[in-house]
């Protein structure tokens, strides 16, 4: 059995990654490691955890190498609307943490996974039915840092054979752990203020169609294509994948069937929005498709009965003032 490394294990993906592997391989054989010195209460009572800074290649080698790591997912950075308060902090963390990481991944020879991102196209990119290969010009920081990932990325495969393989997530939705301060934030925040307040004030406007997917798919795509076999993949990394397009609007409609008193007002917020003007409406995933059978199990509403469904449980639980 591969050991397997989570590096950023403590973020919204990795803290339910860290468990569908765990469940998956074995909690012995998946290693938790993160910047934070602790993580979900369930991550650090059923495995192995490890804090450490990605940024210092020289502790993740030894790491690596000790524990005879083969496949590492690496989620260490920092999102789009904390990026934009600090572009240098920006670039230095989710640059350099993953320049870090792909230098040792040539000495040690294991496989990657490195997510890409929405944030990856700009305002010139095709926004409907955005293709796998088109114009990426990103006017934010964390877009420069993901097409610059992208590339860097193509390059350690195309020079080195090193196996750094991944896909471009829309806005994940999820009930575990909250967003770490990204555009698309929105799209959970509004279930938890559904669920306890029946009302709900978007910082996007009701028109602003973006893709999204339910954290299930997420964990679903990263382990697909990690689990793909590798001369199928045309394109490696930064795989177009996606679940569902909407927009605050269409998801407070679907919430309505739910909770029928929910309502809606909108204060946009001009970075944020600004971010989601150049971001496509929705991506055309095929390759991905026809590549390595990707396929999403949840749409809006499937995803808004499950999300409503989870959150009403736990607040009744713990009581409406948590
Ligand atoms: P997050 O902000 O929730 O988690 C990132 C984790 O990385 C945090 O636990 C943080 O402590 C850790 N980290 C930061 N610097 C580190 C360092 N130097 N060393 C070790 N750990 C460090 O992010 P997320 O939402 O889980 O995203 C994971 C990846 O997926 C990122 O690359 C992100 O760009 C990408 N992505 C996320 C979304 C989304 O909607 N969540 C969408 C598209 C792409």
């Amino acid at each position: 059995m591969d050991k397997i490394l989570i590096i950023g294990a403590g973020g919204q993906i990795g803290t339910e990654l860290t468990t569908y592997l765990r469940k998956e391989y074995g909690e012995k054989n998946v290693i938790a490691s993160d910047i934070r010195a602790t993580l979900h209460d369930d991550l650090m009572e059923s495995g192995p955890f490890i804090r450490m800074d990605a940024m210092d290649s020289r502790q993740v080698y030894q790491v690596i190498q000790k524990e005879r790591v083969k496949q590492v997912y690496f989620l260490a950075a920092i999102l789009s609307a904390v990026c934009e308060k600090n572009p240098e902090m920006a670039w230095d963390i989710n640059m350099g943490t993953l320049n870090s990481v792909l230098r040792v991944a040539h000495e040690l020879k294991f496989k990657m996974f490195v997510p890409s991102s929405i944030g990856a196209f700009g305002k010139t990119t095709p926004k409907d039915g955005t293709p796998q290969l088109t114009i990426q010009r990103p006017n934010s920081i964390y877009g420069v840092t993901k097409v610059a990932a992208e590339l860097l990325c193509d390059y350690y495969h195309d020079k080195y054979g090193v196996d750094a393989r991944g896909v471009r997530f829309p806005g994940i939705i999820s009930n575990v752990v909250p967003p770490g301060g990204g555009t698309t934030d929105y799209a959970v925040d509004i279930y938890h203020k559904a669920v306890k307040y029946k009302k709900y004030t978007s910082y996007l406007s009701k028109d602003t169609y973006l893709d999204m997917m339910y954290m299930p798919d997420a964990l679903k795509a990263a382990v697909g294509v990690m689990e793909a076999e590798h001369d199928k993949l045309r394109y490696h990394n930064a795989y177009n994948v996606t679940a569902m397009s909407f927009s605050p609007a269409e998801q407070a409609g679907a919430i309505k069937k739910i909770i029928p008193e929910f309502r809606i007002d909108y204060d946009v917020d001009p970075v944020r929005q600004g971010i989601a003007d150049t971001w496509p409406n929705k991506m055309d995933d095929t390759a991905a498709r026809e590549d390595w059978g990707w396929k999403p199990d949840y749409d809006l509403d499937a995803m808004s009965k499950d999300m409503i469904d989870v959150l009403s449980e736990r607040f009744a639980r713990k009581g409406q003032n948590e």
